[in-house]
Parts: C-alpha cells; structure tokens; sequence
C-alpha cells in the first residue's frame, strides 16, 4: 500500500453535531424495523441505560435474493416519529436513493446512513449526494463491501462536496476470500489509513456486521475503541431470535449493556506529566532501534547486490527457490523463538525478498547496458 496521501474535506468536529449524545457515540437499535411494537419495545428497553443513544433501524434492506425480508418501507418512519416522540432519542436510518431521502426528510429523521452495497456505487451514491444538497443533516458512509479504500473515499467525497459537513463513516467490515472468523473481515489497517487521509473524519464501527454472530461483539467494539474509533453501531433486538433480517448477530438492550459496561473507554491522550515523560523516554528507545533496523536493512541489502553481481558473473538466475523457501522456513523458526508472528515474519520477508530481487534484476540490467 503507497503510504496515503492526506484528503481535505469540509468537515464539523462531532461536538458540534448534537447537542447531547455521549462519547463515544452509541447508535444502537434493531436490524430492521419489523413492527410498531418490536421498535418501540426495543427502543424504550435501549433508552432505559442509554438515553442519549442514536436510535437506529433499516427501513428499506438491500437483501441478496429477492422475495426474502425487504424492510416495512416508508411506514416504518412514522414508527421511528414514535421513538423519537417517546424517548426523546435520536433516530437514523439508512439511504438508499433521492426517494428514501425525501421520504426521511419529510419524517424528520435526524441521521442518515448509507449502506455498504450502496457506497460500492458511485451512480447512487450522487443521486444521494445530489438529494441532499442545501440540506443539513449528518451522514454517515458505511465503507464498501469489497476492501476498497478508493470507493469509501469517492463516496464521501462526493456527500461532502453535496455541502454535508456533518459526515462522518462507518467501519462494517469487508469481504474477504480469505477464511476467517468473521462475517465481514476487519481489515483494520484500511480504516487505519481511513483516518490518516483525513484525520477529522469521525469514525464509528460497527461491530454486528464484522462479527455475524454475538460472542466477538465485545472483543470487536473493544477494539474498536482501544483504535480510537468514535463511536459503535451495535444491532441490537428486543427479541433477537424473531429476527426477521441479521437474527445471529443481534444482542438483546440487557445483553447489549453488559457489554457495553464491560468495555474500557480510554483517552487519546493523558496530560498527566510521568505518562507523558515515560512516554517520551519509550518512544526514544523506539527511534534507536528503528535507526538500527535500518541500519540492518541497509547491510542486508548490499550484501544482496553484491550476490547479484556474483550471479550475473557465473551465469546463474536471481531466483533461488530452494534458498528463499530455506530462509523464509529458518526466519519463521527465528521469529517464533522471538516471539514475533508467523504471519508477521511472512509480511516481512515477502516484503525484504521482493526489494532483494528488484535489486538484483538492476544489477543484471546494468551489466547488461555496459555489454
Ligand atoms: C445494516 O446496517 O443493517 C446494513 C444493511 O448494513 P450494511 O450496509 O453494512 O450491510
Ligand atoms: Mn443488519
């Protein structure tokens, strides 16, 4: 990955946003709205312990196949009024086209989100984006299904030049050909990079979508908070197992607050002066040892183009399959008994062999020339 490049949006600090939710910003609520009943029972349980929470339900569902659970359409924002009449929450739900948005704007829906199949698409995305011009209402852009960093951006490039600048996104995972755990795979590293391209974006995770299922739920949103995320999107049902869309992932308001008691809400910073001075000295020890690293690299390196030359002179090819498969078979044995990742060490030595080969190749070409 290049080492991104910093995006500059117009954006309003979440501070600003309401007059009244809590840090990090909590939006839990159901799936779906499925019935007047199901949304109001699960609303008033929610507020019970959290008050200030965003109340949110899918209205419309972009669902796979056809003929399965398709949201209760524009009723169920009159359902959501009630919530917001009753509870006094905030309520939010997600966008799909400039219809659901005149429809949400003529309910006074307080947030929008847009979903992950819908940001994979940059046609809706600025019908969307076009629907919301003059209007002044945060949107939050859930990240795309497949794990590109591109389309996310576009997506909330396009929302924010619509002239929202209450706009923040929403981590939800990713597909991933890879097996793993998880319904939707992390990838924390894009929304690392995420926030490095435009550091006051607000970020809120979703850990019900990551984790298709309940027992990682608290692992994830702690995670996510441990990352500095902003906030937690969390499905949460007044009966889970009713469930008519996502029943294996959602957590009853009892189950969803004892993780959420369960979780440690840190600070991203201290100003407590023996953290800071400890923090420095640390820090200090981490810069010697990445000069050393370097310093390291640099040796191994040259050792490399002098085996280039060494190559090129006997007549022998750079790519030594035997040897790499030896080194990588011997640097994870090392690495273990270092306690560093197998994973880790692969990433590592894929990257130094493909530096060791391009340096090779050059000392190949160069004698080339000179012939
Ligand atoms: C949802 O939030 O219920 C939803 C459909 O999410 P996503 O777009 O992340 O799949
Ligand atoms: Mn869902």
């Amino acid at each position: 990955m290049n080492f991104p490049s910093k995006i500059k949006l117009s954006i309003t600090p979440l501070s600003q946003w309401f007059p009244s939710t809590d840090k990090p910003l909590t939006i839990f609520g159901p799936c779906s709205a499925e019935s007047e009943k199901q949304l109001i029972d699960t609303a008033k349980s929610i507020s019970k312990n959290f008050p200030n929470n965003i109340f949110r339900a899918g209205i419309w569902k972009p669902r796979t196949r056809p003929n399965s659970f398709e949201g209760v359409g524009s009723v169920g924002l009159q359902w959501l009024k009630k919530v917001k009449q009753e509870t006094g929450m905030l309520v939010a739900t997600e966008v799909a086209n400039a219809h659901h948005i005149d429809e949400c704007l003529k309910a006074g829906i307080d947030v929008l989100w847009l979903g992950a199949r819908t940001t994979g698409n940059p046609f809706s995305v600025q019908e969307i984006a076009d629907a919301l011009v003059g209007v002044d209402i945060p949107v939050f852009v859930k990240n795309p299904l497949n794990p590109d960093l591109q389309l996310w951006l576009g997506a909330l490039e396009r929302i924010n030049d619509a002239g929202i600048t209450k706009i923040g996104a929403i981590h939800r995972g990713f597909h991933s050909t890879e097996k793993t755990n998880f319904r939707y795979s992390p990838k924390w590293e894009l929304v690392i990079a995420l926030k490095t391209i435009i550091p006051e974006l607000p970020i809120v995770c979703d850990p019900s979508h990551i984790c298709g299922n309940t027992e990682m739920l608290e692992n994830i949103s702690q995670k996510a908070l441990d990352l500095a995320m902003d906030g937690l999107m969390l499905e949460t049902h007044i009966s889970p197992k009713q469930a008519l869309s996502d029943a294996h992932q959602q957590i009853t308001p009892e189950k969803l607050f004892e993780i959420f008691s369960n979780l440690t809400i840190r600070k991203t910073f201290s100003e407590n002066v023996i953290f800071k001075s400890q923090l420095e000295m640390l820090r200090d020890l981490i810069d010697r040892a990445d000069e050393e690293l370097l310093q390291v690299v640099s040796k191994r390196m040259s050792i490399v183009q002098k085996i280039g030359e060494y190559k090129k002179e006997n007549n022998v090819t750079i790519l030594q399959i035997k040897r790499w498969e030896e080194i990588l078979r011997n640097q994870l044995q090392t690495g273990n008994n270092l306690a560093l990742s197998s994973d880790f060490i692969k990433h590592l030595y894929l990257l130094i062999h493909d530096e060791s080969i391009r340096l090779q190749t050059g000392v190949m070409n160069e004698k080339k020339q000179e012939v």
